[in-house]
């Protein structure tokens, strides 16, 4: 992993490393390591914000003049890897990593000046109001609609698949403005909005795995003020754009992933095969080499996004490539991990979250959340674009195929 690291950044780590001895707690790590869904729970997502809101690291990705940190690449991806590999919970991108960068680049100056020092502090908790019922890959034919009335928009339809709606004080939503005859992708609007605004309501979604991170948001007659509109009436497109770029290419996963992978490698140390261990099994053992592959190539491009992020461009169409390898990896190591768990994968627990204080475990800590995520993780190639819709990018942007 590290391969070769200057002075400076080798003692950069280890002021990282001993942040993280000091401010990440047995409580904390274990409660992220049980953790289905790859958005955790507020309670501990939360708590880690706030930690790292107070020694100023917790926007690593944004200009100082904002409050980011000011850190090389070098330092962002030490301290992404260090961060996941100690077992520190994700924060919530949907303030940080998708609607921060909009309000920087299209925001007005008051929009920025309440919004993002809100969003640093973690005061806000959004969430992202983009698919509709129908209306998912082929986002431009949303139909919930905004109509003015005076200084206000009167909005009405729904949003579904709304990841933590149900905890969210904040959504930023696409909504149509446009008329009949505006061309579509000119007819949708950015608004934000207060999510204790009458006329909402929440209803909850369950999943697969019984993990309720989604829902149904219906909007009847909800009025926000057109100053919580983003940039121009119709202009919603280019930013929606803009924002899903920094959804699926923001962020530095390569640490996350190895941190899954030295859990199943210890969950298959620790599973018995014959004499030995599950290591001993050619196939599994092809598997895991298979996996730790991948991994170093999406590191790599990893650091090759940061470089251009760097310079001050924004991902593009690389964003697909690493959403895509991320969440195939992500779905090949949770099924390595029903695979050693072998009839103990069908073994149940319906308590959510996995560490609440009376959950009743059948199996230890490692082999608890194996199920849960190989469930849960079904849905990473469908949220934030499917793998069909990133693939259709990659051909189109990446590799230039003409239709
Ligand atoms: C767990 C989870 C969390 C989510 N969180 C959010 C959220 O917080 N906010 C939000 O706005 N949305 C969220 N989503 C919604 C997500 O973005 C959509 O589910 C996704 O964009 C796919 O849209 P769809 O479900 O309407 O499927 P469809 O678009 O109907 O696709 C169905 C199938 O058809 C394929 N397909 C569609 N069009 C094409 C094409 N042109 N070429 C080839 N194949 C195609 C798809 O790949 C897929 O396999 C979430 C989804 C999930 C599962």
């Amino acid at each position: 992993m590290y391969r070769s690291l200057e002075p400076e950044d080798i003692a950069f780590r280890d002021e990282v490393r001993a942040f993280l001895r000091e401010h990440l707690s047995p409580k904390l790590s274990r409660a992220t390591h049980l953790t289905t869904s790859v958005f955790p729970e507020p309670e501990i997502g939360h708590a880690w914000h706030r930690i790292l809101w107070q020694q100023g690291w917790v926007a690593p990705g944004w200009p100082v003049e904002y409050g980011g940190t000011g850190w090389s690449l070098v330092q962002r991806w030490i301290f992404a890897t260090e961060t996941a590999r100690a077992g520190a919970p994700a924060l919530s991108p949907m303030g940080l990593k998708m609607v921060g960068p909009v309000i920087m680049r299209f925001g007005s100056p008051e929009q920025k000046a309440h919004y993002l020092p809100r969003i640093l502090a973690g005061d806000d908790y959004w969430c992202q109001g983009y698919s509709e019922p129908g209306s998912g890959s082929d986002l431009a034919s949303l139909q919930t609609r905004a109509v003015r009335d005076g200084e206000h928009y009167v909005i009405n339809g729904t949003k579904t698949w709304t990841t933590h709606a149900h905890h969210a004080n904040r959504m930023f939503a696409l909504v149509r403005t446009g008329s009949e005859d505006t061309p579509r992708h000119r007819g949708i609007s950015f608004l934000l909005l207060d999510m204790q605004s009458p006329g909402i309501t929440i209803r909850p979604i369950r999943t697969i795995g019984s993990d309720h991170e989604v829902n149904q948001v219906f909007f009847d007659d909800v009025r926000v003020p057109v100053a919580q509109r983003i940039g121009e009436e119709g202009q919603g497109w280019a930013i929606a754009k803009y924002l899903l770029e920094f959804e699926r290419g923001g962020s530095l996963n390569s640490g996350g992933l190895r941190c899954h992978l030295e859990e199943l490698l210890r969950l298959a140390r620790h599973t018995p095969r014959g004499d030995g261990c599950m290591l001993d099994d050619p196939d599994i053992a092809l598997a895991f080499s298979q996996v730790e592959i991948d991994i170093d190539a999406l590191e790599m491009t990893e650091l090759r996004v940061m470089a251009s992020l760097q310079t001050g461009q924004n991902p593009g169409a690389v964003s697909s490539l690493m959403k895509l390898r991320w969440s195939e990896i992500e779905q090949a190591m949770t099924h390595l991990g029903v695979r050693l768990l072998g009839p103990d994968a069908l073994v149940w627990e319906h308590t959510r979250p996995l560490f609440a204080a009376d959950a009743r475990p059948v199996l230890d800590d490692l082999a608890r959340p194996v199920t849960p995520k190989h469930l849960n993780a079904r849905a990473f190639t469908i949220f934030g674009g499917t793998s069909e819709i990133q693939r259709d990018i990659i051909a189109r942007e990446l590799l230039g195929t003409v239709y």
